[in-house]
């Protein structure tokens, strides 16, 4: 079995948005429509982000899609840090309210859509939640992101690590002196160390041990 063959699936990269006591959002790239009469679409969410709880909790969300337009700081500010330990709207000005009450996002997303869930199902790491749409509107006319363009245009190269530049840890100048490192190939974050833990997870993107590739730098 080749697992690779996953990364031939295509996936489109989204702002996941809710409000319960604050604002709060992360990233997330498995909406789907799933039935167009009525229109629903269907979406897993990792039980670690706290817009899990929050959209679990309030039943209304907003999804942001992701245009090509992005920059890796939307990618950084939504889904590399946690809404339990910082307000990601305090000084976020790129977003505006919806009818549905909630954020969506305004720079680098093309249409926001706005659902109220119906359905959720238990999946171990993650909840699937299956939701109503209840309005969307089109932001921009740039073509969305999938996530192969992210990892091609939006990611910073893991050479880049080469070249001394901060991607995940590593700051300006350590990475010189053939030290081992592993690079996380969803986000760009690098762990430094000879032997990476079977049960480590990407403090950044919550991705597990396999996705990340050893490197010497
Ligand atoms: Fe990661």
């Amino acid at each position: 079995m080749d697992k690779k063959a996953m990364y031939k699936l295509s996936y489109g990269l989204f702002v996941l948005t809710a409000k319960t006591d604050k604002d709060n959002g992360c990233i997330t790239n498995t909406a789907i429509q799933v039935t167009s009469e009525p229109n629903q679409i269907g979406f897993a969410v990792n039980k670690m982000n706290l817009t899990h709880d929050m959209v679990k909790e309030s039943g209304v969300f907003n999804l942001s899609i992701i245009s090509e337009k992005a920059d890796f700081e939307l990618f950084k500010h939504f889904g590399f840090q946690s809404g339990r330990e910082v307000d990601k709207f305090a000084d976020f000005t790129d977003c505006k309210r919806a009818e549905n009450g909630v954020t969506y996002i305004t720079k680098g997303c093309n249409a926001y859509i706005s659902g109220r869930v119906k359905e959720t199902m238990d999946l171990g790491t993650h909840t699937f939640f299956v939701a109503e749409v209840t309005d969307m509107e089109i932001l921009d006319e740039a073509a969305s992101a999938t996530y192969d363009y992210y990892q091609s245009n939006i990611k910073p190269k893991p050479e880049t690590i080469k070249t001394g530049e901060s991607v995940g840890t590593l700051e300006k100048g350590e990475a010189e002196g053939g030290k081992t490192v592993w690079v996380c190939k969803v986000c760009g974050y690098v762990y430094e160390g000879e032997d990476l833990p079977d049960d480590f997870i990407c403090p950044w993107c919550k991705h597990p041990a396999s996705d990340f590739e050893k490197k010497t730098v």
